[in-house]
């Protein structure tokens, strides 16, 4: 089986499809480029969405895997490993977390969201307002796909299929603080949970007046204020995590957040972080758990992927790069481009008409791997260490896509 549609083939005949027909087969990657199993050669604009902070087999990365598979690979939670023992006191540091806080480990995002909404229903109970108490979410949301963290999600043509899920949950639009105020208003509330800069509706700020009236809400009327930082972490924006951006958060800390996609650089997992004693206790022995929650090989590779991070200087290299990134498509003089809008190398063009999805097919032509985040966006997510000879050579691919693209 050499001939890729001969794979992608095979894929479509033993795969349940739920993703479609993949756009390529990947055979190797090496820093922000790919190649696929024809040899063709791409820059990954795109990082495994968010994932691969560090790009594709780093040096360090490869071998701190290697060497702990070689080690020890699983052991349940009967037993702790030091690779996890030590990657959750490192997230701790880094999320600047006061004395008393704690991290549970999971595998994806949505599975750090579920622990999230178990949280807020814990924090209910011992409010003693369960029966009724409300979880809000804002429109446009994304927090994941497994039932409870779905029913916190907005795509109507994503959740409303599997309804009837969680009862009492709320949504509200982001930056409407009267519409927040009024649910406050109707009755007991166990917390909000929202993204800062909502990633998978199109790059879109939440607005930090509003992260802190939410703070204030949650503060009078003892709910929990819940940050999804899937996207947004690990430096994604040019800070460990997005609340510790002043322009996005107005300083306000929250009570948990959640993590995943780029924290492993490519090894699934994902997981929650509860700020100070009271919230950290909520939880207590046999009341959430996973078999793989906390492997050492995701935990080894966490460190690792933080390690190269800092030795690296990656979060100001995001910084960089960023806004290298949005100053060169500004002035690049494409009609297609309306606005180009994000925070560190967490980015999207917006496109004067609705064709993302051909524009991509056109970029992977080209040699560029870029998303259709919506019918009208393109999202740009290289890799933290890609450099700025890449973002230029990016950069001048995007600027030459056609402006008569068909629409979706
Ligand atoms: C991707 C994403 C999720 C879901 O993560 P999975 O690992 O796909 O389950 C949740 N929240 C946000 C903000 C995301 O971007």
């Amino acid at each position: 089986m050499t001939d890729m549609n001969e794979q992608l083939d095979s894929y479509d005949h033993y795969h349940m499809n739920v993703f479609g027909r993949p756009l390529m087969v990947l055979d190797h990657g090496q820093g922000s480029y790919v190649w696929d199993t024809a040899g063709k050669k791409y820059l990954d604009f795109l990082a495994g969405i968010a994932v691969n902070s560090v790009g594709y087999a780093h040096p360090k990365w490869t071998a701190a895997v290697a060497d702990q598979a070689g080690k020890i690979a699983h052991t349940s939670n009967y037993f702790a490993t030091v690779p996890q023992i030590e990657l959750a006191e490192k997230l701790l540091t880094l999320a600047q977390a006061p004395e008393g806080s704690r991290v549970y480990f999971a595998n994806s995002g949505t599975e750090g969201n579920e622990a999230a909404l178990k949280l807020m229903k814990l924090h209910a109970k011992r409010k003693g307002v369960s029966k009724n108490a409300r979880i809000i979410a804002l429109t446009h949301a994304f927090h994941g796909r497994t039932l409870g963290a779905l029913s916190a999600t907005w795509k109507p043509a994503i959740r409303e299929p599997f309804e009837p899920l969680i009862p009492n949950i709320e949504f509200v639009e982001a930056g409407d603080v009267d519409a927040l105020t009024q649910i406050f208003n109707q009755g007991p509330v166990a917390g909000i949970i929202m993204e800062l800069i909502q990633g998978e509706a199109g790059v879109l700020e939440v607005g930090a007046s509003f992260v802190q009236k939410a703070r204030q809400l949650c503060d009078d009327n003892d709910a929990l204020l819940i940050i999804d930082e899937v996207q947004t972490g690990m430096g994604r924006t040019g800070h460990w995590f997005a609340f510790q951006n002043e322009q996005l958060s107005a300083g306000v800390m929250p009570d948990a957040i959640t993590f995943a996609k780029g924290v492993a650089g490519g090894f699934p997992m994902g997981g929650l972080i509860t700020f100070g004693q009271r919230v950290s206790e909520l939880f207590t022995p046999g009341s959430h758990g996973s078999t793989f929650a906390g492997n050492p090989l995701a935990a080894r590779a966490g460190l690792a992927t933080i390690g190269i991070i800092e030795e690296e200087n990656l979060l100001e290299n995001a910084t960089a790069r960023g806004i290298q990134l949005r100053e060169a498509l500004m002035n690049c003089k494409n009609d297609l481009f309306v606005s180009v809008h994000g925070s560190g190398l967490l980015n999207a063009i917006e496109l004067a008409h609705p064709c993302a999805h051909a524009a991509v097919e056109w970029l992977l032509n080209q040699g560029l791997i870029a998303n259709a985040v919506n019918p009208q966006a393109l999202r740009l997510a290289p890799p933290l260490n890609v450099s700025s000879a890449q973002i230029e050579e990016g950069v001048q691919i995007l600027s030459h896509i056609p402006y008569d693209l068909p629409n979706d």
